[in-house]
């Protein structure tokens, strides 16, 4: 049975879709088989993975809302093992149709527990705000990784994600965990990373994974290919470290 995991915060320019993408293709990378489920209207996840928006034409606001069958939304990807449900703009009025439909919350539970057994990995990136759409998929979920970028106000707004993890785990999922808490776009040439790190840890103890993502230009220019960091470069460090969260993530079951 696959784990279905969730990457969120509310706060935009953490590393989410970063991560969703550079954890879902070392996930494949390492021989699992991985469904990277793109639920941001931003699409970013999306044309990180290699999937052209503008050639898209059915997404996930088809499966949430038209109730389309997830497995024809299924796209390959170029990193073998790589799967991904696409989205694009037309999931921003997803949030407002579904306000007054019935089990609104559980949609995309629904559709993914279809597919969980085909998968070993359902990599859910969410978009920035604790609306219905990050609800779907916090309710779709055995996990959530939390990015906090290692900057100013790290923890600020992490007590308002994590009272909605909370409200789910009572009232829609008793199965979600939090899997842990990845601290990103560290400079290890400033005191403040440092800081961030120590307070993070402090906080969230044995929770806050082992590998800390650096800041690297390499991960920042792979989007711009449409090229997971193991394909665009994967030598760099960015591609080190996601290999390295890879193996810590599926070390955790
Ligand atoms: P989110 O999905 O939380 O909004 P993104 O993953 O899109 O965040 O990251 C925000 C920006 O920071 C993007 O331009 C991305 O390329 C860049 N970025 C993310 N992680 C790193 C990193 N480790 N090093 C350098 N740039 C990064
Ligand atoms: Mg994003």
């Amino acid at each position: 049975m696959g784990k279905v995991i969730s990457i969120a915060n509310q706060k935009g320019g953490v590393g989410k879709t970063t991560t969703s993408v550079n954890l879902g293709a070392c996930l494949a990378y390492i021989g699992k088989k991985v469904l990277l489920v793109d639920t941001d209207p931003q699409g970013n996840a999306t044309s990180g993975a290699g999937i052209d928006k503008g050639e898209v034409q059915q997404c996930i606001y088809d499966v949430l809302v038209e109730d389309a069958n997830i497995k024809e939304v299924i796209r390959a990807t170029a990193v073998d093992g790589l799967y991904s449900v696409p989205a694009t703009i037309q999931l921003a009025g997803a949030e407002i149709e579904l306000v007054p439909t019935i089990s609104r919350e559980v949609r995309l539970k629904r559709a993914i527990s279809a597919i969980k057994d085909d998968y070993d990995y359902i990599i859910i990136d969410c978009p920035p705000s604790l609306g219905l759409l990050t609800l779907n998929a916090l309710t779709a979920s055995d996990a959530v990784i939390i990015p906090v970028q290692c900057e100013y106000y790290a923890l600020e707004g992490l007590s308002q994600l994590l009272s909605t993890v909370r409200l789910v785990q009572k009232h829609l999922n008793h199965n979600l965990m939090i899997d842990g808490v990845l601290l990103t776009m560290l400079d290890a040439r400033t005191n403040l990373g440092l800081q961030v790190i120590e307070e993070v840890k402090k906080y969230f103890r044995d929770k806050v994974y082992r590998t800390i993502i650096p800041r690297n230009i390499r991960l920042s220019e792979a989007p711009s290919h449409g090229q997971p960091i193991i394909l665009y470069d994967p030598k760099s460090r960015g591609a080190e470290v996601y290999l390295d969260l890879a193996k810590e993530v599926a070390a955790n079951g």
